[in-house]
């Protein structure tokens, strides 16, 4: 493909970092699972390739395909989406502030406060859907602004362009985390982001059988080189079966979410009406506080929602262990729709409320998921 042509997504998605291979002319690329790479007589490496921890022919395509569908000019893969957050926090120094949302998702949280905290990184976590609230937390070391958007699992969002706006002024970097939206609804580097941040095992990898985290970056700058860095001398890499699994899923993103985002409006127009449910957050909904600003910086609002259930834990519990279709597991972004007690799930400290249900909506018939969640709701006293 000529990559000097800017081609529309679902091309993209098609045809970037899927290269034909040179060697056989198999147009799917092959698992390179050699860990090493020949050297020539003259002691050079004909094929740019020296030891798989350094460059592998198949995370060079999938960082290829990732950059272009983040519209980035550079991208690195990792083992898993937390890898992929540790290496953007190793760029910083002892003494920098984070500042990131309080609704972070609760593995990145877990990294700031007990992975950098006492490497002196401090953090502090603040409601984000208030520009002043996030104005009055930045302190002269401030050098990182984490943005996530659509978040988990109340699904609030942010204003992605305001707060990279008031980062960049304060001199520090805006990273978004674009899991939930996936780059074909929401695309960060486009709104001022210098960074996006995506764990693959979810949208992209999209089929619940690979972990796996990147970042993309609008250029190729120090701040990117560190990142590098992290992934190289860290090692936290994906395998070229993870990455030959994330290209596998790839051309099929945009049409998956087109029917996520389908699926989801008809489930949450449902919930919405159920005299059981007392709330739904789906950005997606009219009356949805975030309907406006999602309908701005989002193109459609996601595959993810959650709802409270009328009657608090015993009566989600009841909805999660009454239900047919839906898998009762953790994570999201598979075929496979899934539902989560999200309280129990985060631990004593969650402040996650204790009848909200959190699903990831799969590609099933909508109408057979609301039958579903229908059936389930009538166990509820
Ligand atoms: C799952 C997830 C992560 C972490 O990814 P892993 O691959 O599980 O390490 C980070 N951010 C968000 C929003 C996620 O959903």
């Amino acid at each position: 493909m000529k990559a000097s042509k800017r081609y529309r997504f679902e091309t993209l998605a098609v045809h970037a970092g899927h290269e034909v291979d040179p060697g056989t002319g198999a147009v799917i690329a092959p698992i390179h699972l050699s860990t090493t790479f020949e050297r020539d007589a003259d002691g050079s490496y004909p094929h740019g390739f020296i030891y798989s921890r350094n460059h592998n022919p198949n995370r060079n395509g999938l960082e290829a395909a990732l950059a272009a569908l983040e519209g980035g000019a550079v991208s690195a893969a990792f083992g898993s989406g937390l890898a992929a957050v540790t290496a953007i926090m190793q760029g910083l120094q002892p003494g920098d502030h984070v500042i990131a949302p309080a609704d972070i998702y609760h593995g990145t949280a877990n990294v700031l406060k007990h992975l950098f905290a006492k490497w002196q990184v401090g953090t502090s976590f603040v409601d984000m859907t208030r520009i002043d609230t996030v104005a009055q937390a930045i302190r002269p070391n401030t050098r990182l602004v984490w943005i996530e958007t659509p978040s988990n699992p109340l699904l609030q969002c942010v204003d992605i362009a305001a707060l990279a706006e008031l980062a960049h002024r304060a001199g520090a970097r805006a990273i978004a985390d674009n899991t939930f939206a996936s780059p074909v609804l929401q695309r960060p580097l486009t709104l001022g982001c210098d960074m996006v941040m995506h764990a693959t095992t979810k949208y992209l990898g999209g089929r619940s059988d690979v972990l796996g985290g990147a970042v993309i970056a609008l250029h190729d700058d120090d701040a990117f080189a560190q990142v590098r860095q992290a992934q190289l001398f860290g090692g936290g890499v994906p395998s070229p079966f993870d990455c030959w699994l994330v290209m596998r899923s790839l051309p099929t993103l945009p049409y998956r979410m087109q029917a996520h985002c389908a699926n989801a409006r008809k489930v949450a127009a449902f919930l919405h009406e159920h005299p059981k449910v007392s709330v739904v957050h789906y950005p997606g909904l009219p009356d949805n506080p975030f309907h406006a600003l999602a309908s701005r910086q989002m193109s459609d609002f996601g595959g993810m929602l959650s709802f409270e259930v009328a009657g608090g834990k015993d009566a989600a519990m009841t909805v999660a262990g009454k239900v047919d279709i839906f898998t009762r597991a953790t994570s999201l972004g598979g075929t496979e729709s899934l539902i989560e007690h999200r309280a129990s799930i985060e631990g004593p400290d969650s402040k996650t409320p204790q009848g909200l249900l959190r699903v990831s909506i799969g590609l099933e018939h909508a109408d057979d998921l609301i039958d579903d969640l229908t059936q389930a709701l009538e166990h509820v006293q």
